[in-house]
């Protein structure tokens, strides 16, 4: 079969029985801005909305070979990585990012489930740190996972998350959002962060509304728009608007 020429963003990440989070969520957030997915699952998870029972990882080589084989089928124009469960899967994905250096990569750096059952496991942080997040073009932590991943305590404001984010950045990653969603206060902030930018804060009024798999929705969304060609600043800005607006629809629901 041909070559499909639509724009493609290839999603690595784990499936969530309940449809709240992982790859379903990406799934319907990317085709709702009308571009295609293709997969790598990494885990398979049976959940309800409110726990985690069973988490089975994929093998990191069979990982690798969704991805190259999606990647080999399709115009992926972005990929969308989220829950990477092993040290090892990690590495085999990075190893698909260094060969291909084109197209760019957002990772949503998935450490926990909000019921509090790890999905990454003890001691990939470290590994994640070094191998995958200096080849992606953006990494989008929330509040708790910035402080997990630099070794710090919760960034109580603005400045300290910077500071925070500036850690990140100095051990190789190219770019941060950070995510205030789950922060407090009547404006929901988030800064995107680059060494040779200043800091851009992208601001919307908090709704007193919550859903699950937020975090990944707003890596899709952002990725989306990077398939269709935008700048990581507007695909930010974009991805931002796209959580908001469904926020909406599910506090007037
Ligand atoms: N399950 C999978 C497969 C995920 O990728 C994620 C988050 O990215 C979660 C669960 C956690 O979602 P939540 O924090 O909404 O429970």
């Amino acid at each position: 079969m041909a070559l499909r020429r639509d724009p493609y963003v290839l999603v690595v990440g784990g499936s969530d029985s309940s449809g709240g989070a992982g790859i379903a969520r990406d799934i319907e957030t990317i085709a709702s801005i009308g571009v295609r997915t293709c997969l790598a699952v990494t885990a398979l998870t049976v959940q309800t909305h409110e726990a985690v029972m069973e988490i089975h990882h994929s093998q990191p080589s069979l990982v690798a070979d969704q991805m190259r084989a999606a990647l080999q089928a399709n115009e992926v124009a972005a990929i969308k990585i989220g829950m990477l469960a092993t040290a090892e899967i990690i590495v085999a994905v990075a190893g698909v990012l260094r060969e291909n250096p084109q197209v760019p990569a957002i990772l949503d750096p998935v450490l926990a489930s909000t019921s509090g059952r790890a999905l990454l496991e003890a001691g990939a942080i470290a590994v994640m740190k070094r191998n995958l997040m200096p080849l992606c073009r953006l990494v989008t932590p929330n509040l708790v996972e910035l402080a997990l991943l630099v070794g710090s305590e919760l960034a109580v404001d603005e400045d300290s998350a910077k500071w925070q984010g500036q850690e990140l950045l100095n051990t190789g990653a190219q770019a941060l959002l950070i995510k205030g969603g789950h922060a407090s206060g009547p404006r929901s902030t988030d800064i995107l962060l680059r060494s040779d930018h200043e800091p851009v804060r992208f601001d919307t009024p908090r709704l007193a509304t919550s859903i699950r798999g937020t975090g990944c929705m707003l890596a899709s969304a952002i990725a989306a728009h990077m398939a269709k060609a935008s700048s990581l600043e507007d695909s930010v800005r974009e991805g931002k608007l796209f959580v908001f607006e469904t926020l909406k629809e599910n506090a007037a629901a």
